[in-house]
């Protein structure tokens, strides 16, 4: 092993929302870095100026943050391998190219759009591949293309890719190699000036230090592309470490039309940086003693192991992962704190000094902390009761008018609004008039909530409050009368 510190990035381009994919690929370069003492840098692809949104890169950071994600060098935190935006580095690029040109590494091509979608309609015909077919290499010497190039003709660079075969070790997939017959002529330069993701990436990771590059296996194919220039370009070479795609669940490329790909989203639908993070370590990685959950962001640096990773495309299952999140607010979190975190996910009116009270009766059913407001409206607002389903088991029209004005009475009664006091109270009645348990508390249960499902019935009757059940019971007698 070499003294050289080890360095990871990620290199999100700025083209729309904060994906998770981002995310997932972050945490395991971040989880790399931090265990071999390293850093992790976030730098800013944004070359591709059609594809770039404004206020994108923003809402990157906002994301990290919100994960805890924290790089060492960035377009925000600074460092010393900076600008670290892409669009920043421009001569850099072009230093490079204009390298591989005198060495032979690269030509001008000046083929207008035009002539290249004739060479691709006649390649499609013949079921040929779609490759660069070397015109202006073979047309121009280099020296007639800097003279077009200084009397103002567009065009771009390419890369003049060498007959062979590229091979490396993959950190994740082992032995790798692919034949260079598969690889188009890439284009380095862009007649905009800006280079190609191609170019740049390649710069960028050697000037910037990176050691691993951990990224998405859609990028397997480019790899060759990216060899052939550290090799022209006598930059050493990196270790590569290709992550499995993640999925929808039907086994497709986890997209937005299927699934929420947003990671800010995921944090205003009320999900824990740490339940979602836990979530994505398991996506291709396990646990040396195969422990789900609590597995906390400093414990994953710690036990982290490519040799733990999969190859093939793990499932982001949203139900896995609320199930992880409603482990966290159970058993992670104490009930003060899911009481403080859930004030950013309730409605105006919402009367927030009752929450200590709502909270113990529905934790046991939240997946997030926006499904607090939703499990435990009724409890405050006026709720739509259908008195038609209170005359279930065979009750009469009678008999729950009986049992509600009774009831009524018995809980008007009461010194203390307790949830004890009530059940002593109803089961008394229960009792004494040996109603049928079932249809009995069915029915007051419907009649409190206007819901077939809640939580424990004498808690729940407690909580709403005496003043509010009697007036639901009224309304109830009232209609059935
Ligand atoms: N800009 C590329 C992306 O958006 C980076 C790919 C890489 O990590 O090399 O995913």
């Amino acid at each position: 092993m070499s003294d050289t510190p080890i360095r990871t990035r990620i290199a999100p381009s700025p083209t729309g929302i904060a994906h998770v994919g981002t995310l997932y690929i972050a945490l395991f370069n971040y989880a790399f870095a931090k265990q071999h003492g390293g850093q992790f840098i976030v730098r800013i692809e944004d070359t591709d100026r059609n594809r770039f949104v404004e206020g994108a890169e923003e809402v990157i950071f906002e994301a990290l943050e919100w994960a805890g994600i924290v790089p060492d060098e960035s377009v925000v935190h600074g460092g010393e391998y900076g600008p670290y935006r892409q669009s920043e580095r421009l001569e850099t690029y072009q230093q490079y190219v204009e390298q591989l040109i005198e060495q032979g590494d690269a030509y001008y091509c000046f083929c207008t759009s035009e002539r290249l979608a004739d060479m691709r309609a006649a390649q499609q015909a013949a079921k040929q591949p779609p490759k660069y077919d070397r015109h202006c290499l073979h047309t121009y010497s280099l020296e007639e293309a800097r003279q077009k190039v200084a009397a103002g003709e567009q065009y771009v660079v390419r890369l003049r890719v060498p007959e062979g075969k590229s091979q490396w070790t993959d950190m994740i997939r082992g032995d790798v190699e692919i034949d260079h017959a598969q690889i188009d002529d890439q284009v380095l330069l862009k007649s905009d000036g800006f280079p190609t993701y191609h170019m740049a990436v390649v710069v960028d990771d050697h000037l910037m230090g990176i050691t691993h590059v951990m990224r998405g296996e859609e990028w397997i194919s480019s790899t060759p592309k990216h060899l052939i220039l550290y090799e022209k370009l006598g930059f050493p070479v990196p270790q590569y470490a290709h992550m499995p795609l993640l999925r929808n669940t039907d086994k497709s490329k986890l997209s937005k039309r299927k699934n929420d790909v947003s990671i800010v989203s995921y944090r205003d639908k009320g999900y824990l940086p740490q339940a979602l993070l836990n979530f994505l370590m398991l996506l291709g990685w396990s646990h040396p003693d195969n422990k789900e959950f609590p597995i906390s962001l400093e414990e994953f640096v710690r036990v982290f192991d490519m040799d733990r990773m999969q190859k093939t495309g793990p499932v982001f299952d949203v139900e896995k992962l609320n199930w992880m999140n409603g482990k966290y607010l159970r058993e992670v979190l104490s009930q003060t704190e899911v009481a403080e975190r859930v004030q950013q996910y309730l409605p105006e009116n919402y009367p927030v000094e009752n929450i200590p009270l709502y909270l113990p009766l529905v934790l046991d059913r939240m997946g997030t902390l926006l499904d607090f407001a939703d499990l435990t409206d009724f409890f405050y607002q006026d709720t739509a009761i259908d008195t038609d389903q209170l005359l279930k088991k065979g009750a009469t029209p009678e008999l729950v008018v009986q049992q509600l004005q009774e009831t009524a009475t018995a809980l008007e009664a009461l010194p203390e609004w307790k949830h004890e006091t009530i059940e002593t109270a109803v089961r008394a009645l229960q009792e004494l008039h040996t109603w049928k348990k079932g249809q009995y508390f069915m029915m007051l249960r419907l009649a409190a909530t206007g819901r077939k499902a809640t939580p424990p019935l004498f808690e729940t009757i407690h909580a709403i409050g005496k003043e509010r059940v009697l007036g639901r019971f009224a309304d109830c007698i009232e209609t059935l009368r």
